[in-house]
């Protein structure tokens, strides 16, 4: 049974294997490095002013950082290679977004870059991407602070043989066909949000040869028929961080190196018969002191409680049987205290103790204080060493003495 799993796995793999070949052939081969950056049909290093109009906004370039500033543009033109915006120098590309701007395109590839150089987004704005395929790089792609909506109509919606990192309150949200991510390196996912489709049969939202990284309070949402988080080679980690993975015929998550869920974390995965998996470690590891509650069953209305649950401990799950239940559930366990229970009664002398349970076995113990003595005066609160209200009392003294003298003045006048 497991070696038949193994095999099925790796014939997954193989397929996909060949889509990222199929894929890269698509792109072609690589380009020369020459001294241009195109937008809108126009080489924009050579442009008046390196400005280019797009619609009702403008593009502006500055050489010495090979920046390509997009102010409310829209792109609806690609130059003779079929791409809206090409770098065809060998540096670093940055698109800087301000505003609202849009590539809509029959033909090809929105932002494409196949020299070896890097290419951020950034800039705080937004950037709608409609084109068979959003954005290609050869190298590095960064996604900082901006938001990118891109629908790929028949190829992968980015796509990079180096690392995809999104941060600092990103927004993504795309899909393609095979793939909605294809990184031949890493995917690092850290404090934004990212919604990933492929909508092609045999299709993994997140195809990433290297490993999967979902950090810092990072949303992550995927669907496709295959895994919709996938990696061939590396490891998937999810670490205080939020995932919703679906495959519509097979499981949700699966990765060949290993899987880990850390800390204070929410994952769902979804699978046709099984949920997530890893060839390697399936490993739980709750935050210090705490616990993490792991459900599988068919769905969400029908979970139970896997045996163990809550982990207090690194608990490796491949010992559990959570890969044949085709819905998995992990989040970071709240303790769900009952009554108060007393166990030593409050005297005037000395104080008591009460605790309370929580169903994983938690108990939480607190004192009760001590009795108020009979023979103390009931005055208003128990004498607690401050001084306030006398302090208050003997001002108020000094000033109806201060009024007495005063009236008494008025009245011998
Ligand atoms: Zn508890």
């Amino acid at each position: 049974m497991k070696r038949f799993k193994g095999m099925k796995i790796k014939i997954v793999a193989c397929a996909l294997s060949m889509m990222i070949v199929f894929s890269m052939a698509q792109i072609g081969v690589k380009a020369e490095t020459v001294n241009e950056v195109w937008v809108n049909g126009v080489n924009i290093v050579n442009a008046e002013g390196q400005t280019v109009k797009c619609g009702n906004g403008t593009a502006t370039y500055e050489e010495a950082t090979n920046t390509l500033t997009l102010n409310n543009v829209q792109i609806t033109n690609t130059n003779t290679s079929f791409y809206a915006i090409e770098n065809k120098k060998d540096k670093d590309f940055t698109v800087l977004l301000q505003g609202n701007n849009s590539i809509d395109i029959d033909d090809r590839t929105g932002v494409f870059g196949y020299t070896a150089a890097n290419i951020t987004f950034s800039g705080g704005g937004s950037l709608d991407i409609q084109a068979p395929q959003s954005i290609s790089n050869a190298k590095n792609i960064t996604f900082d602070d901006v938001d990118i909506t891109a629908s790929a109509s028949s190829d992968g919606a980015i796509v990079t043989d180096g690392n995809i990192t999104i941060k600092n309150n990103a927004s993504i949200i795309c899909s393609g066909t095979y793939f909605a991510f294809n990184a031949l390196g890493n995917i690092t996912i850290t404090q934004s949000i990212v919604e990933a489709t492929a909508t092609a049969e045999y299709g993994n939202a997140f195809s990433i040869i290297d490993n999967i990284v979902i950090e810092n309070n990072a949303s992550v949402s995927a669907i496709s028929y295959y895994p919709s988080l996938w990696t061939k080679n590396g490891d998937i980690a999810i670490e205080n961080s939020s995932v919703k993975a679906e495959s519509t015929h097979d499981m949700g998550i699966w990765s060949n190196g290993d899987l880990t869920i850390l800390g204070h974390s929410e994952v769902v995965a979804k699978g046709k018969n099984k949920s997530a998996g890893s060839i390697g470690a399936f490993n739980i590891i709750p935050a210090l002191n705490e616990k993490v509650e792991v459900y599988v069953g068919t769905k969400e209305s029908d979970v139970t409680a896997l045996e163990g649950s809550p982990f207090m401990i690194k608990t490796d799950l491949k010992h559990h049987s959570v890969s044949d239940s085709s819905y998995f559930y992990s989040k970071a366990h709240t303790h769900i205290f009952g009554d108060w229970v007393v166990d030593t009664v409050a005297t005037e002398i000395s104080k008591g103790s009460k605790h309370r349970a929580c169903a994983c076995g938690h108990i939480e113990t607190t004192e009760i204080a001590m009795k108020p003595s009979i023979d103390e005066p009931s005055t208003e609160g128990p004498n607690t060493g401050d001084s306030t209200n006398v302090v208050f009392a003997f001002g108020m003294l000094i000033f109806s003495t201060v009024v007495f003298v005063i009236a008494r003045k008025r009245v011998s006048k």
